[in-house]
């Protein structure tokens, strides 16, 4: 079944795969919200950018996700400034509201027609632990002025959610949503206007460095000649076995709920995710229908078996019950092993970018911004480079492999305390 956003994402581009030899500036590989803000910030700065895409652009997490957008990062401010310091967690929390502030620029500056919307989001508690813990996170967001963030008690979040599942949440006015692929393919027309080559079905399957160049092979063994390079694919890892102890790729599952013409679900329901273990979320997206997503495991994806997310709407709004399912879909997101992305230069002038960990709608536009930067030899701002100080948190690939497909966070948890506790991080 097609994903709700696919069925309603109005006009695309037919992108053509690249047949001849191909030489460009920067070559950029991923064609999701990373490749095409890096794409679509080279192009405007005058470089000779080239975007190849395996399949189809926003085909990866970008084109499958929840359409929230919002502050912060996967990892809580409290857990960034306990690890970091609390003066590298500010810069973070400053570049994060850069990322949402550029997706709304852009989206006004190009006119980008997405729904772009702001809803609020609130960050909901299942248990008494994760009220204490998020009311950690709203005590350091007010203490760093962050005003908008404000603490609902059971009876206020079950009034607002129409659910009285949660026992309390923080609230936060400054948060959005949009339609994910109208904002890709509004990005990847913007990048085209301004020169930018974009390719579709074109995988990269080889890169070789030939100095002073990098030379990339594409799967039907066209070679294309770059001078610098961004890798952009995320939870789709290449042969790189470097990325592989980094990123453990796993699936979210959605499903499109209508609800009845009578629902009594709160009209300006803001944007939600839960603190339970499978990570529940959900937004309106149309006045009678609801987005509700969360993790699926590798079973449960392999029989195509979206029962589970049904049974915990039930359980959650009970006194919905006349609902349809329109749509059911998956999305494969990376998780990073410390839930942090990353920026890195692998190798000179070869850029790697992802480990969003399910919370990159914003942060990738940004990535891709700052990718573009460094990929022009631009400089780059403070609180940018807090961010590239950051080392990437990892595994051993052996680890990642024993893991195995049905891996939880807290399985990852217990691998990187393990490399931690033998010193190998
Ligand atoms: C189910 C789900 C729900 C989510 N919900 C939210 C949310 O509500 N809010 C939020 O902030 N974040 C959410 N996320 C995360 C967010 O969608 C991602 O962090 C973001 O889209 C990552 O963008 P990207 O461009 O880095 O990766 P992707 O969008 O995955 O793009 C990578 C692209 O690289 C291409 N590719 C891979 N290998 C090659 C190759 N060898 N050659 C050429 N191309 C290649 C792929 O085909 C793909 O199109 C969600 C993710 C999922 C999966």
């Amino acid at each position: 079944m097609a994903s709700f956003w696919a069925d309603a994402e109005g006009p695309t581009l037919a992108l053509t795969p690249l047949k001849d030899t191909h030489e460009c500036e920067v070559a950029v590989v991923g064609g999701g919200f990373t490749g095409l803000s890096c794409a679509y910030h080279l192009a405007q700065a005058g470089v000779a950018v080239s975007l190849f895409e395996a399949r189809q652009l926003a085909s990866g997490a970008s084109g499958q996700n929840g359409g929230q957008v919002l502050l912060g990062w996967p990892c809580d401010m409290t857990a960034l400034a306990e690890r970091w310091g609390d003066e590298v967690a500010v810069k973070l929390w400053r570049l994060s509201q850069s990322a949402v502030e550029r997706v709304r620029r852009l989206v006004r500056e190009e006119a980008i027609s997405c729904q772009f919307r702001r809803t609020g989001h609130v960050d909901a508690a299942y248990s008494e632990a994760d009220v204490e813990h998020l009311q950690r996170e709203w005590r350091w967001l007010r203490d760093h002025g962050h005003e908008t963030a404000q603490w609902w008690d059971a009876d206020a979040i079950a009034r607002r959610l129409g659910t009285s599942y949660y026992r309390g949440g923080l609230f936060d006015a400054e948060a959005y949503a949009f339609h994910p692929r109208q904002y890709a393919w509004g990005l990847a027309r913007s990048a085209l206007k301004r020169g930018a080559h974009l390719f579709g079905g074109t995988p990269i399957v080889r890169v070789r460095p030939s100095s002073p160049h990098y030379i990339l092979e594409t799967a039907s063994g066209v070679r294309i000649h770059a001078q610098r390079l961004v890798w952009a694919t995320n939870a789709y890892l290449p042969a790189a076995h470097w990325l592989r102890g980094r990123i453990l790729p796993r699936y979210g599952a959605q499903i499109a709920v209508k609800l009845p013409r009578e629902s009594a679900l709160p009209l300006d329901l803001p944007t939600v995710a839960d603190t339970t273990p499978e990570f529940h979320y959900f937004s309106r997206v149309l006045p009678d229908t609801i987005i509700f997503g969360g993790r699926m495991d590798t079973q449960a994806r392999r029989r195509g078996e979206f029962s589970a997310l049904v049974a915990q709407w039930r359980r959650m709004f009970p006194q919905v019950t006349d609902i349809q399912v329109t749509h059911q879909w998956t999305g494969r997101l990376g998780l990073s092993f410390d839930f942090m992305p990353h920026i890195v230069e692998y190798a000179p002038g070869w850029w790697v970018a992802g480990g969003y960990t399910g919370h990159g709608a914003a942060l990738s536009t940004e990535f891709g911004a700052l990718l573009a930067t460094l990929a022009s030899g631009g400089s780059i701002s403070d609180d940018a480079a807090a961010l590239l100080n950051l080392p990437w948190g990892h595994v051993s690939v052996k680890r990642h492999w024993a893991l195995g497909p049905r891996a939880t966070i807290r399985d990852m948890t217990h691998a990187v305390l393990l490399q931690r506790a033998l010193g190998a991080w």
